[in-house]
């Protein structure tokens, strides 16, 4: 039986190099697609993308749990509408540098972007590299953005693991770049800075009524779930029966989920302890999320939508989708997310059950107080005048991130990113960036492999020409500056310590860990040991 991809696909595209066939699409330029798919008439059932793929994403079809079912259909879809040729190589890793000096890089950011840009350098010979985070723990989003109930998806970092340990790169967590270590420190000490960090605040409705309590941005929420330092005080409030959800992208429905799941499913993640115990005792019986566009239009992908359809308990309610109709010319995730709203809107809803009502075509106004968040007023979108409005305890703004400045350099305010060719950040030599700082908060986990491959390849191809030659410091010098700065620093070894500790503690209650939510429980589990 052929192999099948599902869900949790991370689009990082570690399967398409070992497949023997070359039958997994797209292998180059996979922006276009939310996935990647295998060719069922070509595979020859070999095996070799389940071994490599990060996530556990891809299954034998005769193997597949039923709730992944659809997406063996999925994949064969994909090939009807674009049959099988031979294609472009995947993009080749630029690990070459014809330069004689042993290359000296800092990455900024330990998240996904900052970790592919570490693995995709540790292919050059001569190389030493100094990645820094300002949490004591690395990982960013794959630790505090992806979802509690996608624990499969967090196995990514097991890709990270080997390079993250090489004696050519050295962790300084628990550090802070741009307030006691500046951009120039930094040149001071290397050939070349990535930045690689990410797009942390949430974007804004810019409509009445936002700073009231009870409303939040997904990026706060989901930190709070996920037991991110910076948001384990935020208080939610689930003592209503209804929260409202602005956005329709993925991250709209990760929250939706964790609203709306049973506790006992959310009791055996990683979730944090606070969010457990406040979800626990929710009142809320309905999410409604709101989409100023169609269902055609929706951003969430269609592996996230046909998830929503196996939510024990959980009805789902369409509301204003009243354009279901497929046409020609659909892509195939178009077409499949059509067939999908049809199919819901044909079920039925069930009085005892939860509800999640997916909202079309209607537009925030304003959130109504006057102490705290007790309605959202919405109207279709476009339209003049008031709308009505919808009872809520609790609205969640999840529209997308933005990119916060970076010390040293220019920003885009617009686009909410670091000017860049290519990666090369405009009119400041020897400084590079990475993941969502370099193209917008746009992509799931692996699409930063290519993204760092395309900076990595900017940076050495300056190397090679001399643009980055200077004289710099070497790294016992940058040990002393960190020193002299009072930081105390976390290594490689802090961090096991830390994810010793925190999944003890989890294994004491049959859950993969429970997090540590304070730097200062951070910082004292990793120092217990050694850093
Ligand atoms: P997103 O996919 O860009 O979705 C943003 C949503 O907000 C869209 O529905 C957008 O509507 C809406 N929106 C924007 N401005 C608005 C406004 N002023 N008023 C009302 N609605 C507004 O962003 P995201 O959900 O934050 O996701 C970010 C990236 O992470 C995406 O690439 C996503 O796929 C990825 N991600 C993936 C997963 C997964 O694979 N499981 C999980 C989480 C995140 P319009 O479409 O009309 O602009």
């Amino acid at each position: 039986m052929p192999y099948v991809i599902t869900q949790n696909c991370c689009k990082d595209a570690s399967c398409v190099p070992v497949c023997p066939v070359d039958c997994i699409r797209p292998n180059r330029d996979s922006a276009g697609t939310e996935m990647l798919y295998i060719d069922p008439g070509t595979c020859i059932d070999c095996g070799a993308c389940q071994e490599v793929c990060p996530v556990d994403a891809i299954y034998s079809a005769d193997q597949l749990p039923q709730p992944l079912a659809p997406f063996a259909g999925l994949n064969a879809a994909y090939f009807d509408a674009h049959p099988l040729r031979p294609a472009d190589p995947p993009v080749p890793p630029a690990r070459r540098t014809s330069h004689p000096s042993t290359l000296r890089v800092a990455i900024v950011g330990a998240g996904p972007a900052g970790c592919y840009a570490a693995t995709e350098l540790l292919g050059v010979r001569n190389i030493e590299i100094e990645l820094f985070d300002r949490l004591p723990t690395p990982f960013g989003l794959i630790r505090a953005g992806v979802a509690p109930d996608h624990q499969a998806t967090k196995n990514v970092v097991r890709v990270f693991d080997r390079g993250l340990a090489d004696p050519r790169l050295h962790c300084h967590f628990n550090v802070e770049i741009g307030t006691r270590i500046t951009h120039a420190d930094l040149l001071a000490h290397h050939h070349a800075v990535i930045y690689a960090v990410g797009a942390s605040a949430g974007r804004k409705l810019g409509i009445g009524g936002e700073p009231l309590p009870g409303h939040h941005s997904a990026a706060d929420f989901v930190s709070w779930y996920n037991g991110h330092p910076d948001a384990a005080d935020i208080e939610v409030n689930t003592s209503h029966l209804r929260a409202v959800i602005t956005g329709n992208g993925n991250v709209a429905l990760d929250i939706a989920r964790m609203l709306l799941l049973d506790p006992d499913r959310l009791a055996v993640t990683d979730i944090a302890d606070h969010a457990l115990d406040t979800l626990s005792r929710s009142m809320i019986r309905e999410v409604v999320v709101l989409a100023r566009r169609g269902p055609r239009d929706a951003a969430f992908s269609v592996g996230e939508f046909l998830a929503l359809g196996d939510l024990d308990g959980v009805d789902i309610q369409l509301v204003g989708a009243d354009d279901l109709t497929g046409r020609p010319g659909d892509d195939v995730e178009t077409a499949a997310k059509l067939d999908l709203a049809r199919s819901y809107a044909a079920r039925s809803i069930l009085p005892g059950n939860k509800r999640l009502v997916l909202r079309f075509h209607t537009e925030p106004v304003e959130l109504l107080g006057p102490d705290r968040v007790r309605a959202l007023r919405v109207r279709e979108t476009g339209a003049a005048g008031g709308g009505d409005e919808i009872p809520a305890g609790l609205v969640i703004s999840a529209i997308g991130y933005r990119g916060r400045p970076v010390e040293g350099l220019g920003f885009d305010d617009e686009r909410g990113i670091v000017p860049n060719d290519r990666g090369k950040v405009v009119d400041a030599p020897g400084a590079y960036v990475t993941g969502w700082i370099k193209r917008g908060p746009r992509g799931v986990i692996g699409t930063n492999r290519i993204c760092a491959a395309e900076t990595v390849a900017a940076l050495l191809s300056d190397f090679d020409a001399g643009l980055l030659d200077r004289e710099i410091s070497d790294r016992q010098a940058l040990g002393e500056l960190l020193t002299d700065r009072g930081i105390t620093e976390i290594g490689w070894p802090g961090w096991l310590s830390i994810d010793a500790a925190e999944r003890a503690r989890g294994a004491q209650v049959s859950r993969p860990r429970r997090k540590f939510v304070t730097v200062d429980s951070l910082l004292g589990s990793a120092l217990s040991r050694s850093t």
